[in-house]
């Protein structure tokens, strides 16, 4: 397990920096990886020595070299949050099954943040999790890949459902369909009895956050649209690690 943390763990911040490229680049369609980055500010070409994960943006002192324009910090901290992915994933088995928490992990937090900046969920991103889950559940155990066939229509059929009543209710879109895309990937992977406690994590961190942002901003929970995305990946993610089914073999 050393050896192969070691190499996540220096790999992570690199990912990072090809993740931050992802949120930024894919919601608009820019190309993510034949595209050179350029300041933000006066459109400098970065040269590779700008482009260290991590260590530029500290020797750099946070200031673009030509036109001394803070950096976003939005980079450093989308490869810090690889790094924390990485470290998370300690919890999962050693193996393939932690390459593929790690790859879990990574995918959830470019979908979290896309759907936080953009409130949208990218297909591109959340159906790929479900023939993958469905696969990494029949390498785990082909015996009960009924379960996770199941959740996964569960999630979808659920989700939709639950969005329509919603919209029906409240006369206005609440729930979006890439929330039951993801859904129906966390059932993928996790089995349709991990689903339940999936979504009510995601509710009531969501609550609790928006309480939070209340007490913080004094504007109405109600009034604001909620990316409900980041609150079940992180869901997702939650019960991948520490959820009874996930490893029950
Ligand atoms: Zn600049």
């Amino acid at each position: 397990m050393t050896h192969e943390l070691t190499i996540a763990l220096a790999a992570a911040p690199f990912i990072g920096s090809f993740l931050g490229l992802v949120i930024d680049r894919l919601p608009s369609g820019r190309p993510i990886i034949f595209d050179r980055s350029t300041c933000d500010y006066c459109g400098k070409t970065l040269h590779w020595r700008e482009l260290i994960p991590l260590l530029s943006f500290i020797l750099l002192r946070g200031r673009c070299r030509r036109c001394n324009h803070p950096l976003r910090v939005f980079y450093p901290l989308i490869e810090l949050a690889a790094v924390v992915v990485v470290i998370s994933a300690c919890v999962a088995p050693s193996g393939w099954l932690f390459w593929c928490s790690i790859l879990l992990g990574w995918c959830l937090l470019v979908l979290a943040v896309i759907d936080h900046r953009h409130l949208v969920l990218p297909d591109t991103l959340t159906l790929p999790l479900i023939p993958i889950g469905l696969l990494v559940a029949y390498v785990i155990n082909p015996g009960m890949i009924h379960h996770h066939v199941f959740g996964a229509a569960i999630g979808l059929f659920v989700f939709v459902g639950i969005a329509r009543l919603y919209a029906l209710l409240r006369d206005r879109e609440g729930l979006g369909f890439g929330d039951a895309k993801l859904l129906a990937g966390a059932g993928a992977w996790l089995g349709w009895d991990a689903l339940p406690g999936v979504v009510l994590l995601a509710a009531c961190s969501a609550l609790a956050i928006a309480l939070l942002g209340q007490a913080v901003e004094r504007q109405p929970v109600a009034t604001r649209e909620i990316a409900f995305g980041p609150y079940l990946a992180f869901a997702f993610w939650a019960s991948w690690l520490l959820g009874p089914l996930a490893f029950d073999h």
